[in-house]
This record gives C-alpha cells, structure tokens and sequence, in this order.
C-alpha cells in the first residue's frame, strides 16, 4: 500500500531518514517535509529527501494521509494544538518519540474526531542529528514499535505497519507502559550511563582529559558515541519517562553496589560468572541480526593496520 500524501515534521536524523527510506521504498505519493528552523529548510530542500518542503505547518499538513512529527518530544503538544484544525478527516497521525506515554499524554487531546492517531518509535539512530545525517538504510531489519491506543482503528494500525515495513524495519505492537520500561532499560538509562562516565572522567583530576582521550580505545571512546547523542532529544527523553528511568536505575544501583562489593572482596568467581553471562546477552544480539559480529563493530583498519 502507498499513501497518498506523507508529511514530516522535523527534518532531522530521523526526519530525514524517514523521507530517504520513503523514497527507496516508493510507500507516498507525494512526501512533504517542514521544520521550524529556516536554514533546515533550505538544506532539506537541497538534499532531496522528500519531495517539497513546506514553509509553514499549516501547508505541510494539509490534506496529507499521513502525518509524522519526528521533532524532540517536548515540542508535541504544542505542534499537535497547532495542526489539529488542518488535519483532513481519516487522516492518520503519528511520531516517531523515543517515549510513549508522554507522547500519548501531549498528543491525544488534540486529536480531532476521525484523525487515527497511532503513535511509533523506530529502534533507530545513531549519534548524529540534522537532515545531513539521514540515510535510507537506517531502519532496515531493526525495529519499529507501535502503542497504539485502546480501541485505535485496525486498519490505520495495519496502514502504520506496512508504511514502516515498507522503509525496511521490522514492526511489533506493544503496550505503552511497557513499552517506556523496556526502552527506559535499552536506550535511556544507557545513554545516561554513557554520559555519566564521560562526565566522570572529564571532572578527574588525577587522570589529565589529554590522557583519556590519548587512552580511549580502551573502552572509554565506545561511551562516548553515546554521550555525543543530540542534548535536546535526550534532555526531553528524561523529561518524559522520569518514572521507568528512575525504576530501572534504582535496579541498576543496587547491581552496581553487589559489582562494588565482588571488588573490594577480591570475589573472582562472581565476577566471571557474571562476565560470562553478559558475553552470551553480546552473542545474542548479533545472532538477531541487530549488530555486526565484525570486531569492534566493524570499525575499519587504518593503512598501517591498527583499528580507527
Ligand atoms: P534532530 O536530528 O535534532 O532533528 C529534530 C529536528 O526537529 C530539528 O531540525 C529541529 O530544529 C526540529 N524541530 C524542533 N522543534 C520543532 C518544531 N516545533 N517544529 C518543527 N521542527 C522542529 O533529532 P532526531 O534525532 O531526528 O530526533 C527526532 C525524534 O526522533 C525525537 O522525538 C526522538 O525522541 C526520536 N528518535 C530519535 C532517535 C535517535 O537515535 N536520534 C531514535 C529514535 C527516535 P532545530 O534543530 O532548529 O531545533
């Protein structure tokens, strides 16, 4: 199936892979793209991803089938109050947040009557953001959760998965609280972790930030891919699921303590028995085709045949 009209709101990372894989996989007739800020627009409008980009909200929304805000989360509720009154009837909105109750939460109370709001995040991305830094490949074989609303529309959920499926990603449907935890434990209290170690070590005084950075292909630099994240999405990620992030690092304390403790003890039997168990978690995610078994991710070689 194809929609007619596509509509993105946001033209960044994900914004613009949206358009790109849009493209490729031919699933809208017409793709149209809006941001807030003027110099997006112009670059977007030179990178090609969508088919017009639109100088105002209003023009981008109109008598689109489906609407995509792929903005941070924290913008929702006033975009949503914003295009309401040009949704067209039948008309199908949803996102692409890295959280879903809040989503849900800013977004429901200004969904008209007849618009099917049926919200989705892509388990996608990567460090970089602005409309450069999409590519078409960047949802194929990863996943793309739906939380669709008790009683949404069968149909405008089935429409959802196939456009999804048709820009390469593979599609579950989940329930929105669950959702937000086993994300708050994937994605946001690692990007918390990350950005906690690299904030550690840049305050070290014994250790100088010339030797962390001479040193880093020790581990820390793995870290800081993360912690290069966009700060606008993910101060709002953690704006917007205080409560799972706090459970699952509440459990993560207490790990960490029993971690502590193994140490100080010199407990080296704990310490490989839970090393082991983490390796086959590593095993497992790339037996699912969700990374590379290539070492180091695949980094390539320099000439002289040392890692990047
Ligand atoms: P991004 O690269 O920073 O792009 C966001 C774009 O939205 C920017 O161009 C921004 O403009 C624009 N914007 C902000 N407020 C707006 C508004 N009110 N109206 C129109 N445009 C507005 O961010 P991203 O990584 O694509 O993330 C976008 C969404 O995807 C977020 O909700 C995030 O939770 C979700 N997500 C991200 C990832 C990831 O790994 N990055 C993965 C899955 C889902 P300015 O820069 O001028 O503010």
């Amino acid at each position: 199936m194809s929609f007619g009209k596509l509509a993105i709101i946001g033209l960044g990372l994900i914004g613009s892979s949206i358009g790109h894989a849009a493209k490729r996989g031919k699933v809208a007739g017409e793709i149209v793209g809006f941001d807030a800020s003027e110099d997006v627009r112009a670059r977007s409008a030179k990178l090609g991803f969508t088919d017009r980009v639109a100088s105002t909200l209003e023009d981008a929304v109109k008598n689109a089938d489906l609407v995509i805000l792929a903005t941070p989360v924290g913008a929702y509720k006033s975009l949503a109050e914003s295009i309401a009154a040009h949704l067209k009837p039948g008309a199908i909105l949803s996102d692409v947040g890295s959280v879903k109750g809040a989503v849900a939460r800013d977004i429901s109370p200004s969904v008209p009557k007849g618009v099917h709001f049926i919200p989705a995040h892509p388990i996608a991305g990567t460090e970089f953001s602005g409309p450069e830094a999409g590519f078409a490949s960047l949802f194929d074989g990863r996943w793309t959760i739906l939380t669709p609303p008790p009683g949404a529309d069968e149909k405008a959920v089935a429409d959802v998965r196939q456009f999804w499926e048709g820009l390469g990603a593979q599609v579950d449907v989940m329930d929105i609280a669950h959702h937000d935890l086993v994300l708050a434990m994937t994605s946001h209290v690692p990007h918390l972790i990350a950005y906690n170690i690299v904030g550690t070590a840049h305050d070290l005084e014994q250790v100088t930030e010339g030797e962390v950075i001479k040193y880093s292909a020790s581990g820390f630099r793995d870290f800081t891919r993360i912690a290069a994240s966009d700060p606008t999405m993910w101060r709002d990620v953690f704006l917007n699921n205080r409560e799972a992030v706090l459970e699952v690092l509440g459990r993560f304390n207490e790990d960490l303590s029993r971690l502590q403790r193994w140490v100080r003890d010199g407990n080296g039997d704990a310490l490989f028995d839970l090393f082991t168990q983490t390796r086959a978690i590593r095993r497992g995610i790339i037996t699912a085709g969700q990374d590379t078994a290539s070492p180091n991710f695949g980094r390539d070689k320099r000439s002289d045949g040392q890692e990047k």
